[in-house]
């Protein structure tokens, strides 16, 4: 059996703090590869477009009814002034403001729907603004979209309300109007601290702005500050990264995300132009810039998380880790679980207990959508009870690091050990690498196989497992 000790032990949390395991860089150079990130099971990439065949909207009428717990609520402001190059986020490039007067209308329309096929009552635990940017708007905006969200949900008095920020597009007023919003954490997009690889990649941030808006937002009452930074940029080596760890270290943040830049020309073109100008660092420079990362938050007393998130020990995301109530969703590890995941505006993903819905991904359509009264749903699924059953197993893993079979047994109704032979059984190589470690208990994800966690889960993806078959035999 698997003690709350062994599970912290594991984390490599002691009661003087985290005492991280270094990375084993050769064995995540065996085993990177592609692997989902496992924000949702199944992932997105199987949401099914057929709506109309799949009666997702009725069907999530009928859910939306019989639901009755906690909400989160996410609103995605896609618009952005310009386009930073290496941006995979799905945005609207303009700098005409007054077009999110038009998009709060229509919020206010899709919002007005969805609340109509609610069960009236529900407290919002939690309410994230994600983009885009979401100081696009102007204070003025903010303080309307405030109205709508407020006029029409009931806030839980320790909601999480949090926003995404562009520190280059924050004024002191915007600070005042998500104050009014009651916003108590924040999530700053850095990237980079060095002038070449900002101009590179066509996105200017003196540093000095990052240290105005965390100023700001700290006197303004926010609690938790999030810096997100990428790896893997062009023109970043591990002395120029080196430095922005030092700068955002002097911020003193509670929690750091270190993503990896995906480079995806086919999807977003602009991309292209690090290429053309052969700007990317090579792989291996790329990793020893994670793992540098890694090196330096963790000895200044941030605790690997998983995948890209590092925070503070009394942050709540690490209390969340260390007692086994970690949560993840479409924006990644979060604190609130059990709460319907409801998102608005263009794109945005929905979740409760047995469905997934995607809202359309361009503004015209989303639009339309609404227009004709009808919820502006794209692509989702309705999860089976074995989808349902192999979720918990995948998210068991992401956010506790381990499964145990006798809680999932009561959880599941099912004998995991039994029933997950075969996918258990694959484990073997990982085991044998000291990834993980299996007794008749359980399962647990060792902390050097910590960076694999997607890894481990994807072993319990079938679609995933087939379609690396399939990619396997073809090479
Ligand atoms: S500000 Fe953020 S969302 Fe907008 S283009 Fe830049 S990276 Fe993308």
């Amino acid at each position: 059996m698997i003690s709350p000790q062994d599970l912290t032990a594991s984390l490599g949390i002691s009661p003087a703090g985290p005492a991280a395991a270094p990375l084993d860089l050769d064995l995540i150079r065996r085993y990177s590869g592609p692997a989902p990130r496992y924000t949702s099971y199944p992932p997105a990439t199987q949401f099914h477009p057929d709506v109309a065949t799949l009666d997702l909207n009725a069907r999530l009428a009928e859910d939306n009814t019989l639901e009755a717990g906690p909400l989160s609520l996410y609103v995605h402001l896609p618009f952005c002034e310009s386009l930073c190059w290496y941006c995979g986020c799905n945005t609207v490039i303009t700098r005409r403001h007054g077009a999110a007067d038009g998009y709060l209308d229509l919020l206010s329309r899709e919002l007005d729907l969805t609340v109509a096929r609610m069960r009236p009552g529900r407290s919002v635990v939690q309410l994230h603004l994600g983009g885009g940017t979401p100081t696009f708007l102007s204070p003025e905006q903010l303080r309307r979209l405030t109205r709508l969200l407020r006029a029409r949900f009931v806030f839980a008095e320790d909601a999480e309300i949090s926003v995404e920020v562009d520190p280059r597009r924050l004024s002191e007023e915007h600070v005042a109007a998500l104050q009014d919003l009651g916003v108590n954490r924040a999530s700053l997009g850095v990237q980079d601290t060095d002038p070449r690889v900002q101009r590179a990649i066509h996105r200017i941030q003196p540093h000095e702005r990052n240290r105005q808006a965390v100023t700001w937002l700290r006197a303004a009452g926010v609690t938790s500050i999030n810096l997100d930074l990428i790896h893997g940029l062009p023109l970043q080596t591990t002395e120029t990264f080196a430095r922005t760890l030092d700068d955002v270290l002097e911020l003193t943040p509670e929690r750091l995300s270190v993503f990896s830049y995906a480079h995806v020309p086919w999807m977003k073109p602009a991309q292209r132009i690090f290429e053309q100008r052969d700007q990317l660092p090579a792989p291996e420079e790329k990793l020893a810039m994670f793992a540098l990362a890694h090196e330096r938050l963790t000895a200044a007393g941030y605790l690997d998380i998983g995948l890209d998130h590092f925070a503070r020990p009394t942050d709540e995301l690490a209390i969340a880790l260390a007692d086994g109530t970690l949560h993840r969703n479409f924006q990644g590890y979060t604190t609130r679980a059990g709460a319907s995941l409801y998102g608005f505006g263009v794109s945005s993903i929905s979740q409760t207990a047995n469905s997934y819905r995607q809202n359309h991904k361009t503004l015209g359509a989303w639009r339309d959508a609404l227009h004709t009264g009808q919820l502006p749903v794209e692509r989702g699924l309705w999860l089976t009870p074995e989808d349902q059953r192999r979720r918990e197993l995948v998210m068991d893993i992401m956010c506790r690091r381990f499964l145990d079979f006798a809680d999932l047994h009561r959880r599941l109704g099912v004998d995991v050990a039994d029933r997950y032979r075969t996918e258990l059984d694959s484990l073997s190589d990982l085991q044998a690498d000291g990834i993980v470690e299996r007794d008749h208990s359980g399962l647990r994800v060792t902390p050097r196989g910590t960076p694999l966690l997607r890894v481990v889960a994807s072993r319990f993806d079938p679609t995933f497992q087939a379609a690396a078959r399939r990619h396997a035999q073809a090479v």
